[in-house]
């Protein structure tokens, strides 16, 4: 059996990177090994020639942190429209080509044949082939779908388990739940993250219905928990549904954007249009996070809830939302922690979302139009000129 081999033990000099970590740092040479980045400066002179580091001139290209991708159906999603819309789980250069180099996947509709058990495997695969990779436990329901029995006990347990979600409101294909119930998943998330310094959120879906937000305001007005365990995704999808969003990031809640594609017709906000409006609000810049909801179904409904179109999320939008913004002229230092050290630090991952001395060496190299050039995954390539270097066990050649 041909397995893929990784080799984070040899040292790799990068020469003249403009770095944006994500602040910009200007030009410096970055040495990495070990699977780290294990020091940065202005210039490496004298690395003895026995330690047999490859050396690569990036001639002044940007380097950024690998993506984060906060929501991503790692098994695949889907099947909302019947057992042939279930979405198959990406292959790795389905991230790596993206730029992402760690992932959280997520349940959604689907926590009845998909499984925690299935996502958690699913997620140690990815780390096998070189990814990082998390999930959260649950999925749209309530009583939410478990590993060991309890949302608390899973976090506590289940290494790769750090939150629950997507916990679905305001959408038909939810469980309906009751503030109480919603209370009781959050509590059981926030114990878990305090036993294990994981995140311990409660990561939550809404879907396109007008009460929004509603059930996350009382369930903050009723309770001790802190505004960090709610998490809402996909805020972006009704316009209204984002203005709520931005109140509760200035609550102290972090907010995630989904980069989905958005029609001109549409009452949402494109992923580019809602991270602009954020970021010239008076709302915490380090609240807000985008994500692709790679490997889910992208439904559209008709007015009687059945499906009249089909899409798949891919993490591809997460770097295309990054080129729109800076074509508008955002700097790129202000556009990518949204991508990269938001996430972390919402996730509580620590050695990622930024290039930083000690932390792991996951890094994209952007080409002069902002693609993908390189990727570093944990210290190895995965990506060189824009090609997959590696491919997952299963994955066509
Ligand atoms: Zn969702």
């Amino acid at each position: 059996m041909l397995r893929v081999m990784h080799t984070s033990s040899s040292l790799l000099l990068l020469r003249n990177a403009t770095v944006y970590a994500p602040e910009s740092l200007g030009v410096l040479d970055l040495l990495i090994g070990g699977g780290r980045l294990l020091w940065m400066g202005p210039r490496l002179d004298g690395l003895p020639s026995a330690l047999g580091a490859e050396v690569l001139d990036l001639d002044g290209r940007i380097v950024i942190p690998g993506l984060i991708d906060g929501h991503a159906h790692l098994t695949g999603g889907g099947g909302e429209a019947g057992p042939d819309t279930r979405v198959p789980p990406p292959f790795l250069s389905q991230y790596t080509l993206a730029g992402v180099t760690s992932v959280v996947g997520v349940l959604g509709t689907d926590d009845v044949t998909r499984t925690t058990g299935e996502l958690v495997v699913t997620a140690r695969g990815l780390i096998a082939e070189g990814l990082s990779a998390w999930c959260h436990t649950g999925g749209y329901h309530l009583p939410p779908v478990t590993l060991t029995g309890s949302v608390r006990s899973d976090i506590t347990h289940v290494d790769r388990i750090i939150g629950v979600g997507e916990l679905a409101l305001s959408d038909h294909r939810s469980s309906q739940p009751t503030v109480q119930e919603l209370l009781r998943v959050a509590a059981d998330a926030h114990v878990g993250g305090l036993m294990t310094g994981k995140a311990g959120i409660v990561h939550l879906h809404l879907g396109d219905g007008a009460r929004g937000l509603e059930l996350v305001r009382e369930a903050l007005a009723t309770s001790e928990l802190p505004p960090r365990v709610f998490n809402p995704t996909h805020v972006n999808r009704r316009r209204g549904l984002f203005t709520e969003a931005l109140a509760l990031a200035r609550g102290g809640s972090w907010v995630d954007i989904t980069a989905f594609p958005v029609g001109p017709e549409e009452d949402a906000w494109s992923a580019a249009d809602a991270l602009a409006q954020y970021l010239a609000s008076d709302a915490p810049a380090g609240r807000v996070t985008v994500s692709s909801d790679g490997g889910g179904c992208l439904p559209v409904f008709d007015a009687e809830g059945r499906v009249e179109q089909m899409g798949v999320g891919d993490a591809g939008a997460l770097l295309a939302t990054v080129r729109e913004l800076v074509a508008r002229g955002l700097p790129l230092a202000q556009v990518l922690p949204a991508f990269t050290s938001n996430v972390a630090d919402l996730l509580r991952l620590s050695g990622k979302g930024r290039v930083a001395v000690g932390g792991d060496a996951d890094l994209v190299v952007l080409d002069a139009a902002l693609g993908v050039a390189h990727v570093i995954a944990r210290g190895v390539w995965h990506v060189r000129h824009g090609q997959a270097v590696r491919r997952g066990l299963f994955e066509p050649r």
